[in-house]
């Protein structure tokens, strides 16, 4: 089996290149550049550019080294080209503590008590009640369901919302909404909003202002899965109006969030960059070595992404 490595976000590609070669000693590693001959079997990717697939039409199948795949199939690919996609790795556990510790800082109010510090001040602020902030878990996938887990950990009612119906019992204690025609009910259920849905035609942009406005009032959001989810010019107006007190961003419409964006600067707002769910080399590696093996075999690899849906 011939493989294409083209892993634009990490350098240096030698580690990469080394691991894969020790995970899969009968395949044959390469790094992509322009020109290969056109015989590989399969690619592992992140941000690839068109040209890759132009001058590979014999690959079988390409691994995306990450969990959400909007921007590899925003490419034009081969119809039959089977993607696959990272699921998990380690990011699970990253995501869940991102978001356990957003919610936090916000129900115990630490950014108040960093304010006061400044000014040397010690005043104990009344503790609120945890039933007051319900935390919607928006995506029960791989990431959202270790999440909801998390934050049950911490006894704040959870609920989640997917695109298909949850078996009841399947996640226990956690009140499971979906599909479009649930979508308010699970917002007006909410406080502490968490986004973790794949980037899709469905999803793009369906946090809106209507649906931000359906929150509780007083609402926080905890953005870890794709910035065009949501609309940031009604993020800034349903924040500047308070129906939102705050929010905890790791992704936006355009990163690196530009210099100057007023999300920078905007109160009550918390930035990080794009680093909630990191791919990490050994986890990612065995999961390649676990596909390969498996489209060897001719069985339906881990992590196939049904295109037509977008995730
Ligand atoms: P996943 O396992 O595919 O789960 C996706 C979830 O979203 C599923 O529960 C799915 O519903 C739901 N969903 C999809 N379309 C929907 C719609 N139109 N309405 C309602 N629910 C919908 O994905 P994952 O591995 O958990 O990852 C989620 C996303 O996190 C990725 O796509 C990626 O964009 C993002 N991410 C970000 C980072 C970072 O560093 N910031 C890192 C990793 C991932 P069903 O269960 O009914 O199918």
């Amino acid at each position: 089996m011939k493989l294409l490595l083209c892993n634009r976000s990490s350098r240096p590609a030698d580690a990469w290149l080394g691991a894969l070669r020790q995970a899969l000693p009968g395949a044959q590693v390469d790094e992509w550049r322009p020109g290969l001959p056109p015989d590989y079997d399969m690619a592992l990717v992140w941000s690839p550019p068109q040209q890759l697939f132009d001058e590979q039409p014999r690959l079988r199948a390409v691994f995306n080294l990450g969990a959400g795949v909007d921007k590899l199939l925003a490419l034009r690919l081969p119809p039959m080209l089977q993607v696959l996609r990272l699921q998990d790795a380690g990011m699970a556990v990253q995501m869940a503590e991102y978001v356990c510790h957003a919610l936090i800082r916000f129900y115990r109010e630490f950014a108040t008590y960093e304010r006061q510090q400044q000014a040397g001040d010690w005043s104990p602020q009344p503790l609120r009640a945890r039933s007051d902030f319900p935390v919607g878990i928006l995506g029960l996938g791989v990431l959202g369901t270790r999440v909801a887990q998390a934050v049950q950990t911490f006894d704040f009612p959870v609920r989640g919302f997917s695109r298909t119906p949850r078996a009841p019992g399947t996640l226990e204690g956690v009140r499971c909404y979906a599909g479009d025609a649930e979508l308010n009910d699970f917002l007006q259920a909410t406080r502490v909003l968490v986004c973790l849905l794949p980037l899709t035609p469905d999803t793009r942009g369906l946090l809106n202002r209507e649906r931000l406005r359906q929150l509780q009032p007083g609402a926080y959001l905890i953005n870890v899965a794709r910035g065009a989810l949501i609309v940031e010019d009604d993020l800034r107006q349903v924040l500047d109006e308070g129906h939102l007190a705050g929010a905890m961003l790791d992704v936006f419409d355009e990163e690196p969030l530009p210099p100057g964006h007023w999300l920078w600067s905007q109160p009550g707002v918390g930035i990080t960059p794009h680093i909630s769910g990191m791919t990490l080399m050994d986890e990612t590696v065995a999961q390649v070595a676990q596909a390969v093996q498996a489209l060897a075999r001719g069985q339906t690899p881990p992590g196939l992404v049904q295109r037509q849906r977008g995730y």
